[in-house]
């Protein structure tokens, strides 16, 4: 009788360590910012998601929305941010052009640099993997200097270590020098 619990513990132990195992192996993860200053901003968001679950993967954690005063070019609207987790098994690189052919669709036009956008994809984090190739910097460079960035990141990847800094998100948080007010977003 015994014998028999012992078993089945163990095979659902295996269970389940086969299920990671195939998630670990099938899927890297990779983080996403979503950001919009044009249009109808929250309705953006929403269309990103459903076109990034439908070409890319599964999306398996969102954070909530904030609202932050535009940057850089700052004579424009305020910024609707939040960030994914995506599980995929795009490399970084077909990620990156799904991301852009996704902005794209939604309207999205290069004028100006921090310019006006309906829709912004900038992938975070890939596994912890570091990319600087032309067209692709993984961790995203801007990452520990954008409370925008950091504050609906540490809402789903607190602890997730940046394979850089070697600081949790939570940490780079703490000690990061903006001073923007990331307000959480509730639809008028
Ligand atoms: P920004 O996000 O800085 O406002 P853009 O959205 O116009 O700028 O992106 C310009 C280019 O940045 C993209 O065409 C892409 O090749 C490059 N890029 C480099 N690293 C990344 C990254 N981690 N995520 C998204 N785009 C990136
Ligand atoms: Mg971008």
């Amino acid at each position: 009788m015994i014998n028999c619990w012992v078993k089945k513990i163990n095979s659902r132990a295996n269970l389940k360590k086969e299920i990671e195992y195939y998630f670990c192996t099938m899927h890297s993860t990779a983080y996403i910012l979503l950001g919009s200053n044009l249009g109808d901003r929250m309705s953006m968001l929403l269309a990103a998601e459903d076109l990034i679950q439908s070409k890319a993967g599964v999306i398996s954690a969102i954070s909530k929305v904030y609202e932050t005063a535009a940057w850089g070019n700052t004579n424009q609207d305020a910024f609707l941010n939040k960030v994914i987790e995506l599980k995929t098994s795009h490399s970084p690189a077909d990620l990156l052009s799904l991301l852009l052919e996704t902005e794209l669709e939604l309207g999205r036009v290069r004028n100006e640099k921090w310019g006006p956008r309906t829709i912004d994809l900038d992938i975070l984090y890939y596994n912890f993997e570091i990319i600087n190739s032309d067209k692709l910097t993984l961790p995203h460079p801007e990452i520990g200097n954008r409370r925008f960035t950091l504050v609906p990141l540490c809402d789903i990847a607190s602890d997730y270590i940046h394979p850089i800094f070697h600081k949790s998100n939570a940490d780079l948080l703490v000690h990061c020098n903006d001073q923007s007010e990331v307000k959480l977003y509730s639809q008028p």
